[in-house]
């Protein structure tokens, strides 16, 4: 227990050096600085070549966006995160090593060629979070939380910021063992998550990107403008989860992409009643979980002797 409790303070400790050092040392490997770049090319796109020339520069919701950026990128990791998930990581390591597992990596990159290593890297990590992706559409209790990403209305690069911080969470919970299983270095994984945010910014941004028939390969604007289409394209769950590859979505039947690029109403049914603030957003999905466990537990009733409760987690 020492042993984590030395774990979370020498965490919480070197991410605040970490981030003081950050903000004050612009370098090619500092990652604050890529996000404002990437942030001010994309705004530039949009300033530049607007696909819906209408909507404002500083359109609905922007600010809120921008605080998520702030929030999820850094705040969340500074409260806390970063020193929970390095415990998590070391109890985890903890219990493999119970049952005799010391080594995780089971498929040895780190002798091939950099390209080799970043594409394997990439195309793995792709992969495992589509299906997160498909998740967190497809489990009434993970979508709550998802939902606060999809309750951008109107499209802008800053809406690539806006989701519920416990999505963190659940990618990086869920993507640990698989990724765990590859061997590759902190420079490979600095690389490919540059380069999936830059895309995913991009996908966000109001700018107009026809790719052709690169469209099967590469997620954009127009294909993940469907992915937040308010009236899916198809019942159930819906379509595009592809957040830097299209590809996955082509192949496995779950790909929406029209000829004729259009723009669609954003959201989901009831986004209007949506709370519209930051500490509303966070909280809405642990509301919504308790009121549907307080409606259970009413409603459980006793049939033949056995207990059963309604039908109550469903995605709305
Ligand atoms: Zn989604
Ligand atoms: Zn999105």
């Amino acid at each position: 227990m020492e042993k984590y409790g030395q774990i979370l303070l020498e965490s919480f400790l070197g991410f605040s050096a970490y981030l003081y050092r950050e903000v004050l040392h612009p370098h090619w490997t500092n990652f604050v600085y890529w996000l404002l770049a990437l942030s001010l090319f994309c705004w530039s796109l949009e300033i530049l070549f607007p696909w819906r020339k209408e909507q404002a520069l500083f359109r609905q919701d922007f600010w809120l966006d921008a605080f998520y950026m702030v929030f999820n990128f850094f705040l969340f990791s500074l409260i806390g995160y970063n020193a929970l998930s390095d415990v998590g990581v070391e109890a985890f390591r903890d219990l493999l090593a119970t049952v005799g597992i010391r080594h995780l990596v089971i498929w040895d990159i780190a002798d091939w060629p950099v390209w080799a290593r970043l594409l394997t890297l990439f195309v793995v990590r792709d992969f495992v979070q589509w299906n997160i992706h498909r998740l967190l559409h497809r489990v009434g209790w993970l979508w709550q939380f998802h939902k606060v990403h999809h309750s951008v209305e109107e499209m802008g690069f800053a809406a690539h910021f806006r989701y519920h911080p416990m999505e963190t969470v659940f990618y990086r919970t869920l993507e640990y063992i698989p990724l765990a299983m590859i061997g590759f270095g902190l420079t490979d994984f600095f690389i490919v998550h540059l380069f999936t945010l830059a895309i995913g910014h991009l996908n966000h941004t109001n700018v107009y990107l026809p790719l052709g028939r690169l469209t099967y390969l590469l997620a954009n604007p127009q294909t993940h403008m469907w992915h937040h289409a308010k009236e899916l394209p198809r019942p159930a769950h819906g379509v595009n989860f592809g957040l830097t590859l299209n590809l996955w979505d082509y192949l496995f039947g779950t790909g929406h992409f029209p000829k004729e690029d259009r723009q669609v109403t954003l959201g989901f049914d009831g986004v209007e009643t949506f709370p519209r603030r930051f500490w509303s957003q966070l909280r809405y999905p642990f509301t919504k979980l308790r009121r549907w466990h307080q409606v259970a537990e009413r409603q459980t009733i006793r049939v033949n002797g056995t207990t059963a409760g309604p039908d109550v987690y469903k995605p709305t």
